[in-house]
């Protein structure tokens, strides 16, 4: 079956769901495709407590009244905007009850293959049909980028596991287990498996854990930037106004790191926002973990039923045996690990070091292809790795593309037949601009 739409989002997390409720009221037709929250309900371990602050948590709409603030009245939970903690099966409900009351329809597909031709994208569905659409905005997170050290890649489980494996931690009581990785997942499952009766050991790259600050809460204009920075994780190691007064306009105004030069959004990328802990974990992992920084992991073998690893440090090389590692190592954007690409779009699509180059409304370098969320931080800056970034990047990418489906909408007057258009979320096509659609749909189909 072959259906046809004017947009399509593919990715049904936080930015996907976002920018359609502002589609939606741009009067743009769209499909929404992908699980909602398929992600934060499966690949992060359970009882995770998200980093960024209840503020920096909500899912974003035109209407008022979606926050999570809203969702803790509704369901008569304490709210704070600092220092709630949200674990991941909250914020998981979150977000489905705010697709049930804003998106609608979403379908469970996802997307195989993607072609293009004479101006039109076609996407071949996981359920077998095709779909056929003028634009395609990509908000497909982290996954497709997750990394893992050179010498684990190929060790089978259970000896190497990674962060989004497995069900809650009381597997782990009484087993030595190493976790790589210094960000919030490595120290999340430090925590709860060191809680839980494992004896853990932290491997980390770094000099040493970065702990994001508890942050104040007066209201003076220091407290603000320091909110602004706290709701993300941590910025720079600094407290200069100037630094902290830098740190506010990044996670506030995406589009002013848009303007900065290449090596000035490098620069900022590489020293800010990196991977951290967040404050409220400190009590629960030192003293309780061993923590192993500047490390890098050269070999692994099995040797008597337990993964023995050879790691580098500072202080020359180690071996240290466990029953299993735990990867929790990061994510790197590269667009060509997306299979679904054809050849010419890849081949078309202008990047850095393998991050799209995108226009100031996320536009790619193939027209009317879209990218939001953690893989557009190279053009829009840090705040983008964070679901706080879609508070920006949902009406910006939404307002564009109303407009231009308004100024092509009175161009196209074919008459259509032979194929369905499955117009979704309550939102029916022009008919000119649907036909114009299915015209392309049948020759495509040919
Ligand atoms: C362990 C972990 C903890 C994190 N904690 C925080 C936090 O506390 N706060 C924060 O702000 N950020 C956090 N992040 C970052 C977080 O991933 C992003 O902020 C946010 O999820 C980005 O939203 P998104 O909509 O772009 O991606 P996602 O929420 O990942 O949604 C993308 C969706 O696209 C779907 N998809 C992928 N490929 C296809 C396809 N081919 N067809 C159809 N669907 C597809 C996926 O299944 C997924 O459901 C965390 C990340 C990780 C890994």
């Amino acid at each position: 079956m072959i259906s046809s739409t004017d947009t399509v989002i593919v990715g049904a997390g936080p930015y996907g769901l976002s920018t359609s409720t502002y589609l939606a009221e741009a009067g743009v037709p769209h499909q929404v495709l992908g699980l909602p929250m398929h992600a934060w309900k499966n690949f992060t371990p359970p009882g995770m407590l998200l980093r960024s602050e209840a503020f920096a948590s909500s899912l974003y709409s035109p209407c008022g009244g979606y926050t999570v603030e809203a969702y803790c009245q509704r369901n008569h939970m304490e709210y704070k905007s600092v220092g709630l903690h949200l674990p991941v099966e909250m914020f998981v409900d979150y977000g489905q009850w705010f697709q049930s009351e804003l998106v609608g329809h979403v379908r469970p597909v996802e997307v195989q293959d993607m072609c293009r031709k004479d101006g039109y994208f076609r996407l071949g569905l996981s359920d077998g049909s095709s779909l056929v659409a003028r634009r395609v905005i990509l908000s497909l997170g982290l996954k497709a980028f997750g990394q893992a050290p050179a010498a684990l890649r190929g060790v089978p489980k259970p000896y190497v596991l990674h962060s989004g494996d497995f069900g809650d931690s009381a597997w782990s009581e009484g087993k030595d287990v190493v976790i790589v990785g210094g960000g919030q997942s490595a120290i999340g499952l430090a925590a709860s498996m060191s809680a839980a009766g494992a004896r853990v050991r932290l491997l980390v790259r770094g000099d040493a854990v970065n702990w994001s600050r508890e942050p104040r809460t007066s209201s003076g204009l220091v407290s603000r930037l320091l909110r602004a920075r706290v709701g993300l994780g941590r910025g720079w190691d600094s407290n200069k106004p100037w630094l902290l007064a830098l740190s506010y306009m990044l996670s506030e105004y995406p589009a002013s790191f848009h303007k900065l030069s290449l090596q000035q959004r490098q620069k900022i990328l590489e020293t800010s926002w990196g991977p951290s802990g967040a404050w409220w974990l400190r009590n629960r992992v030192e003293g309780k973990v061993e923590i192993s920084a500047r490390t890098e992991v050269s070999r692994a073998e099995i040797r008597n039923g337990r993964i023995v690893l050879e790691v580098s440090s500072g202080n020359g090389t180690s071996a240290i045996s466990a029953d299993h590692v735990v990867l929790a190592t990061g994510f790197k954007v590269d667009m060509a690990r997306h299979a679904f690409f054809s050849s010419e779009i890849l081949n078309s699509l202008s990047m850095i070091d393998g991050s799209p180059e995108l226009t100031s409304n996320f536009e790619t370098s193939v027209r009317d292809l879209y990218v939001l969320g953690p893989a557009a931080a190279m053009s829009f800056g840090p705040a983008l790795r964070f679901i706080y970034g879609a508070r920006y990047a949902a009406p910006r990418v939404a307002g564009h593309i109303g407009g231009r489906f308004k100024r092509e909408a009175g161009r196209f007057a074919a008459p259509s037949h032979g194929v369905t258009p499955e117009l979704a979320n309550g939102h029916p096509a022009s008919g000119a601009h649907a036909r114009s659609v299915l015209q392309a749909v049948e020759r495509n189909a040919e």
